[in-house]
């Protein structure tokens, strides 16, 4: 049978840690103890297996949450290994379990407030008899004060409590130094193609040759991997996005494509935050009660539209957020062409990112010199790292397009 680790893929060191600390924290519960001071004082120099705090990294799409999740079920599986089949593996995957907090930073509930609520709630005795468990998706995007409030749990905390932070590293912009230091990491790895496909196969029951296809093609991203594997759109935006190169033959070409992979990344971005704003906005109406006329309505109405006005900024910050991701993964397909073609230029023995565009990387090999692919390339580059500072992607894109026709 498989068990709550197998859906990790080419994560073998992360799972062997996290299986020796769930045996151990297994060995406690038996016992009646929990995690004590000693434990807890310098989570580096234990020896032990187990510890209470947890930063999970690793490159986009390389199962933070997911390894994060199978962690906490294996924690409060019966058998201790996660099993998969227990209730408590069962209701830790579907989001159920009531000793499972899981802390997602965009949603509604990551005010200061609410994290200090979310911690208390922690630091109680776990209802099902064996941990407390917070997850907290993206700690890279917690504020400041809600860090402080979580900082603050992770050095005081109850023997039977435990915090799983993920963020994409541990560099000090992602996770407070202080937060870091009381944590043990476990760093995911970018997956394999190989193993990447085989999951896809077995796990999905996608086709071989479609599986090694969107495999290469997600270069190492498991979540992209599934998607070009699942979704026709995903297919045909990457497709759209290797056409560039071919389609850039003038000054109104390049203006032409740089629209079209800006309202690209629109597009796919919306699709993806579209039902969560609404299901957000539903549930905030539910909550605030929408159509109270009892005494005091008046002002809990006013309240309502300052939550309602709270609710659609974020909601604007994740939208914008949604696209730069979505451009910046049609940056790094594009990046990975080009890596190609220079690839070809020095007849270097590796497999290119994108296999089905193979033909084209070769003749653009033979008619450029190296030393323009490479300007292709680090153009490419460089508007991804404009983007990450702000620059409008519009106008950086456009730039970008307008090197990759000089060459
Ligand atoms: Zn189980």
């Amino acid at each position: 049978m498989m068990d709550v680790f197998a859906a990790l893929v080419g994560q073998d060191a992360a799972t062997v840690t996290f299986r020796r600390a769930a045996a151990e924290a297994d060995a406690l519960v038996r016992a009646g103890r929990g995690l004590g001071v000693e434990e807890n004082a310098q989570p580096g120099a234990r020896t032990g297996a187990m510890t209470h705090a947890w930063i999970v990294t690793g490159p986009p799409g390389s199962g933070r949450l997911e390894a994060a999740r199978a962690f906490a079920a294996a924690l409060q599986c019966r058998t201790g290994v996660g099993c998969g089949e227990c209730p408590g593996c069962h209701t830790t995957l579907a989001g159920s379990n009531a000793d499972v907090r899981m802390v997602v930073p965009e949603g509604l509930s990551i005010a200061v407030a609410d994290m200090r609520a979310l911690v208390m709630r922690a630091g109680t005795a776990p209802s099902g008899g064996r941990w407390q468990v917070v997850v907290v998706s993206d700690a890279d995007r917690l504020t400041e004060g809600a860090g402080n409030a979580l900082l603050k749990a992770i050095e005081e905390p109850s023997p039977r409590t435990v915090f799983l932070l993920c963020t994409p590293s541990t560099h000090p912009d992602d996770i407070s130094v202080t937060i870091r230091s009381r944590c043990r990491v476990v760093p995911l790895v970018q997956a394999r193609p190989e193993a990447l496909a085989a999951a896809l196969t077995e796990g999905q029951g996608v086709a071989p040759d479609v599986a090694v296809w969107a495999a290469a093609a997600a270069q190492g991203d498991v979540e992209l991997a599934r998607r070009l594997a699942g979704d026709p759109e995903v297919r045909k935006r990457r497709e759209a996005v290797l056409t560039v190169p071919r389609k850039l033959t003038s000054v109104g070409a390049c203006f032409d494509a740089a629209s079209a992979l800006i309202e690209s990344a629109e597009a796919e971005a919306a699709a993806l935050v579209v039902a969560m704003d609404g299901t957000e906005r539903a549930d905030l109406e539910r909550a605030l009660g929408a159509g109270g006329t009892g005494r005091g309505a008046a002002g809990a109405m006013r309240g309502a539209a300052g939550q309602l006005k709270e609710l659609e900024k974020r909601q604007k910050s994740r939208a914008t957020r949604a696209q730069r991701d979505a451009l910046d993964r049609a940056l790094v397909d594009l990046a990975g062409f080009y890596r190609d073609v220079l690839a070809a230029q020095f007849g270097a023995p590796v497999r290119p990112v994108h296999g089905d565009t193979e033909a084209n990387a070769k003749a653009a090999a033979a008619k450029w010199t190296a030393e323009s692919t490479l300007r292709r390339l680090e153009a490419v580059l460089s508007c991804r790292e404009a983007i990450t500072l702000n620059v409008k992607p519009r106008i950086a894109v456009e730039a970008m397009m307008l090197s990759l026709w000089r060459g």
